[in-house]
C-alpha cells in the first residue's frame, strides 16, 4: 500500500523534555510509515528559542496564520530555575501566550473517553468540551488594598475629555477594591470561535454568565453572543440541527452535572479556568484531554493539555523505562491531520487519523495502558502497564 500524500504542509512545533521524546516516537511508529508527512518544522524546544531570541515561536505562529493548521508539542515555560538549567539570556514568555496573542483564539479542551475508565459523574456519557475565553477580566485587573475610610469611584475619561464618574463605595474602614475590563473585539472573537467550533464538531453550545447581577459587564457578553448568533449563525445552526443555549452560570453548573455530556460549554475567563480543572479531573486525567486553539478566522493549533512531564524526563535521562501517556500528544497529531485532510479534501488522511484514534482507544480498552491510567482502570481484562513506546507499538500492531 502506498503512503497517504498530503497537499498543504502542516505547521509542526516541536517541544521539550519527555513530550519531545514521545513526539519523535509518535512520528516514527505511527505516522511516517503510513503518511508522506509534509510539515513545516519549527523547533520550539527551549534551546532553539534561546538561540533564535524566541523568533522561532513568532515564525511558527505566523506560519499557522498562513497554512491554517498546526500541531504543537508541550514546551517549557521558563522560570528562575530554568534560567539556570538552560543558561538562558532571558526568561522567555510562554510560547502558548505568544501564539495565542498572534492567533487571537479560544482554547477548547475535551476529554478522551474510554470504556473501563468512568467519569466520576455517572451520567456523563459524552465528553464535555470547555471553551475558555483567555483574555481580560480578573486576569488583567487593577487592584487596590483600601487602607481605611474614604470614597472609591469608577472614572472613565473619554478621548474627547468627557468624564463618567460613579461611586463604588464609601469606605468606613479598610477593605479591597478591584477594576476589571474586557473588550468588545475580544468578546466577539470569543463568540465567533465558539459558534464556529460548534458547527465544526456538530455539538450544542452552552454559554453562561451572571448577567442578572452584572447588568453591564456580564450583560455585554450575553448581548454580543446573542447579536452574533442571530446575525451570523442562527441559520447555520438550524441547518445542522444544533442549538445555542444561554443561561445563568449557577443554573449552568447544575445542568452540567445532570447532563449526559456531548456539548460545548463556553466560559468566561475565570469560569473556564476553574471549570476546566473540575471537568477534566472528573473525567479522569490531563493525559486524556485534547486541546485546540481556534482563531475567529478559522485557524487551528492542536496540542496536549499537559506539560512536558519533567519528572518522567529526569528519570528517563537516568536510564529508567518510564510510562508516560502519549494519548494527548497523539490526539494533537490526529486532530491536526484530520483537519488538514478535511480542508484539503483528502479523505484518506482524515480517515487514517480517525482510525488511529480508534486504534489507540481500543488498545486501552483491551487493557494495555500507561501507569497513570492503570490506577483508574476498572475494565474486565487486568491492566497491563507498559512504557510510552510500548504503548505506541501496541497501537501500531492493532492499526
Ligand atoms: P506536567 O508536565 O503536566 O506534569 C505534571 C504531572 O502530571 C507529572 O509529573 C505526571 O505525574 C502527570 N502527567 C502529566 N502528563 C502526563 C502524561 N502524559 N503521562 C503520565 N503522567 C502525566 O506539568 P508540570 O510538571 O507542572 O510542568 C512541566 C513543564 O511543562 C514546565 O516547564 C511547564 O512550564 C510546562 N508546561 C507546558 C505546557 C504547554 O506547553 N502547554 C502546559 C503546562 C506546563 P506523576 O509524576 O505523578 O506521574
Ligand atoms: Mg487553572
Amino acid at each position: 500500500m502506498g503512503k497517504i500524500a498530503m497537499k498543504t504542509p502542516l505547521v509542526e512545533m516541536d517541544g521539550d523534555e519527555m513530550t519531545r521524546i514521545l513526539w519523535q516516537q509518535i512520528k516514527q511508529e505511527l505516522l511516517e510509515p503510513y503518511i508522506e508527512l509534509n510539515t513545516q518544522y519549527y523547533d520550539l524546544g527551549l534551546p532553539n528559542r534561546e538561540a533564535t531570541g524566541d523568533q522561532v515561536t513568532v515564525d511558527a505562529a505566523q506560519a499557522t496564520q498562513r497554512y491554517g493548521v498546526a500541531v504543537k508539542c508541550a514546551t517549557i515555560t521558563p522560570n528562575a530555575q530554568r534560567m539556570e538549567e538552560y543558561k538562558l539570556s532571558q526568561m522567555w514568555k510562554s510560547p502558548n501566550a505568544t501564539i495565542r496573542a498572534i492567533l487571537d483564539g479560544t482554547v477548547f479542551r475535551a476529554p478522551i473517553m474510554v470504556r473501563g475508565i468512568s467519569p466520576v459523574v455517572r451520567n456523563w456519557q459524552q465528553p464535555i468540551t470547555i471553551a475558555r475565553h483567555a483574555f481580560g477580566d480578573v486576569y488583567k485587573a487593577a487592584e487596590y488594598r483600601v487602607p481605611g475610610p474614604g470614597k472609591a469611584e469608577l472614572v472613565f475619561t473619554g478621548e474627547d475629555g468627557t468624564e463618567h464618574r460613579q461611586t463604588i463605595q464609601e469606605f468606613q474602614g479598610p477593605g479591597v477594591l478591584q477594576g476589571q475590563f474586557n473588550l468588545d473585539r475580544s468578546i466577539a472573537s470569543f463568540a465567533r470561535s465558539c459558534f464556529q467550533y460548534a458547527l465544526d464538531t456538530n455539538q450544542e453550545l452552552w454559554f453562561a454568565t451572571k448577567d442578572t447581577i452584572s447588568k453591564q459587564y456580564d450583560h455585554t457578553f450575553k448581548d454580543l453572543f446573542a447579536e452574533i448568533f442571530e446575525g451570523e449563525y442562527r441559520a447555520k445552526f438550524q441547518e445542522k440541527g444544533i442549538t445555542y443555549f444561554y443561561t445563568l452560570i449557577d443554573d449552568a453548573v447544575a445542568r452540567v452535572i445532570r447532563s449526559k455530556g456531548g456539548f460545548i460549554w463556553a466560559c468566561k475567563n475565570y469560569d473556564g479556568d476553574v471549570m476546566s480543572d473540575m471537568v477534566s479531573t472528573a473525567f479522569g486525567s490531563l493525559a486524556m484531554m485534547t486541546s485546540v486553539l481556534v482563531s475567529p478566522d478559522g485557524k487551528y493549533e492542536y496540542e496536549a493539555a499537559h506539560g512536558t512531564v519533567t519528572q518522567h524526563y529526569y528519570r528517563h535521562l537516568k536510564g529508567e523505562a518510564v510510562s508516560t501517556n502519549p494519548m494527548a500528544t497523539l490526539f494533537a497529531w490526529t486532530g491536526a491531520l484530520a483537519k488538514r485532510g478535511e480542508l484539503d479534501g483528502i479523505g484518506a488522511l482524515t480517515d487514517f487519523a480517525r482510525g488511529l484514534e480508534r486504534a489507540a482507544i481500543d488498545t486501552i480498552e483491551s487493557g494495555v495502558m500507561t501507569g497513570d491510567l492503570a490506577g483508574l482502570w476498572e475494565g474486565e481484562a487486568p491492566a497491563q502497564k507498559v512504557t510510552g513506546l510500548e504503548f505506541l507499538q501496541a497501537i501500531r500492531a492493532r492499526l
